[in-house]
């Protein structure tokens, strides 16, 4: 089903190319899983499909079964432009990326991501102006390739790095908080770090900076909206509170609102840290093939950039 393993340049470890691989896979099935029911209430999808757990499309967007949304064709094109600057995130570089996806008339597109990519266009400036307001889930839902491009780099260049293509559309702290995390947690999955682990190490020092992202405690997030926080909260307690990929995107969709970004950011964190033998065999044969070969060859692509020796 998935395309067979190639040679690994040295000083990547197979391990963490695949991990690599299920984390870019787990986004694109998050994102193909959700968008049957985003903008759903819980009870509305009950209603209509009991537990929803199959990829079957439709959902507002009235996408064919296997279709991706904005949050994974946003990923694949600033993979493509960071693989395009030789394995670096270049702010000009991403913009135009971004720009060339809005023009390809994609199915969705969020309002702060289209406002300022039309800035861009009138500005050439690939860097929005910072708001309060800008704290939606576009540039973390994307923020994969960054995750990837960056591995093994010192913290502070990979927090630049995501800082350089999260602004393009959104230059906001909560914003830039949500992104680095995912960023940062990501790739600890990738080098083999356990949940309980980055639990401590990344989950909790985020909400301790940024307190608005507290999950626990709270009741379940329902209805999560397209707000960062929300995004966040709904896919940590889904993250925490299951122990299998498959279990975490189930917990995670049937929360409605924004499904399909939730499920692309918990796909791409359950990816990272289950591996690829935990993705339903099912949802990789129900993904549009063009997107499940290109998110592989993207993971691979990507992680051979981070590697100084194999550019
Ligand atoms: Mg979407
Ligand atoms: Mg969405």
């Amino acid at each position: 089903m998935i395309a067979d393993a190639v040679a690994v340049p040295a000083g990547v470890s197979a391990a963490v190319l695949a991990r690599a691989e299920a984390a870019y896979l787990g986004l694109a099935l998050g994102d193909a899983l959700g968008a049957t029911v985003e903008f759903m209430t819980p009870r509305e999808i009950a209603h209509h499909y009991g537990v929803h757990r199959e990829i079957v499309g439709g959902g507002w967007l009235k996408l064919r079964p296997g279709h991706i949304t904005d949050d994974t064709g946003m990923a694949l094109a600033l993979g493509a432009a960071i693989l395009a600057s030789r394995g670096k995130v270049e702010p000009l570089a991403c913009a135009q990326a971004f720009d060339a996806w809005m023009r390809s008339k994609p199915p969705d597109i969020g309002n702060t991501v289209r406002r300022n990519l039309v800035l861009f266009r009138r500005t050439a400036c690939p860097e929005a102006p910072p708001s309060e307001h800008d704290a939606g889930n576009g540039a973390a839902m994307r923020v994969l390739p960054v995750a990837l491009a960056t591995l093994g780099q010192a913290e502070t260049a990979v927090r630049g790095a995501c800082r350089a293509q999260a602004h393009v559309t959104h230059h906001n702290a909560l914003s830039d908080a949500a992104c680095e995390f995912l960023v940062l947690a990501v790739q600890d999955f990738l080098l083999g770090k356990s949940l309980r682990e980055v639990f401590r190490q990344r989950i909790q020092p985020l909400v301790q900076a940024n307190p608005a992202f507290a999950f626990r405690g709270r009741s379940r997030r329902e209805n999560p909206s397209g707000w960062v926080v929300e995004t966040l909260q709904a896919v940590l307690q889904g993250l925490v509170d299951t122990g299998a990929f498959e279990s975490c995107l189930i917990d995670v969709v049937n929360r409605g609102g924004d499904a399909d970004t939730t499920g692309a950011i918990a796909g791409m964190l359950g990816g990272a840290l289950y591996g690829r033998e935990a993705l339903p065999a099912r949802w990789i044969k129900a993904l549009d093939p063009a997107v499940r070969d290109a998110c592989i060859a993207q993971a691979r692509a990507l992680v051979f950039a981070s590697r100084p020796s194999a550019r």
